[in-house]
């Protein structure tokens, strides 16, 4: 155990946040919450996971003291063009929920099959130690899968009930448990990246 340090984490998505407190506190770190500024969250205007991840990074880091970790992750299904891709939160619109993402992607790959249902999440995280951090940290991680014909499960958040990854036999992401998707995710690999830099940094 490292002695107690604190982070910023940009985001607002309580899933996210459900994965990535058991890791830092573990580590001794707090993650500090965005509700407890008042920041509002940024709009994701980049069209790549990178600028997104930047952009929110850097939006939180103007606002507080603190150091701040971001990232900007996503579903995508190379048959469709790489879509939901980093509109996977606002697939079906604005302010869409999870369950109508979801159900909008099944529709739209109803006609699919095999190879054509292979699908990836990817993740990129940021670490910034300061607004005008000139060295921001990145990683990233992909998982790999393929989308089921229905959705199932009920842990996880987003598009995990529709996601199979491989290597789980039939079972979407939605039906693992933490741990087990704390083993293999995107985030959890991105963030397996950067761990030991976050921790290098803050020595
Ligand atoms: P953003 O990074 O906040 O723009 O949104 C990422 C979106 O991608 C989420 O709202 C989910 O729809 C989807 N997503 C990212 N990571 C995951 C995951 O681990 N499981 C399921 N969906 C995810």
């Amino acid at each position: 155990m490292v002695a107690a340090r604190e982070l910023m984490l940009a985001s607002r998505n309580a899933g996210k946040r459900r994965e990535l407190e058991p890791v830092f506190a573990e580590l001794g770190w707090t993650l500090l919450s965005l509700d407890a500024l008042n920041i509002a969250s940024p709009e994701e205007t980049a069209f790549s996971f990178l600028e997104n991840a930047l952009l929110k990074a850097r939006h939180a880091a103007e606002r507080c003291q603190q150091w701040v970790l971001a990232e900007d992750s996503g579903l995508s299904v190379p048959s469709l063009g790489g879509a939901p891709g980093v509109y996977s939160a606002r697939y079906a619109g604005d302010d869409a929920l999870d369950q109508e993402n979801n159900e909008l992607l099944l529709q739209r790959m109803r006609h699919l099959t095999g190879a054509q249902r292979e699908a990836y999440f990817v993740c990129v995280m940021v670490l910034l130690r300061g607004p005008e951090d000139p060295d921001p940290r990145f990683a990233r991680g992909v998982w790999q899968g393929k989308i089921a014909e229905e959705a199932k499960g009920a842990g996880g958040f987003g598009y995990d009930p529709v996601f199979l990854p491989y290597a789980m036999g039939e079972r979407s992401a939605a039906e693992l448990s933490l741990k087990e998707k704390q083993d293999c995710s995107h985030r959890a690999q991105a963030l397996r990246k950067l761990l030991s830099e976050i921790q290098q940094d803050a020595a």
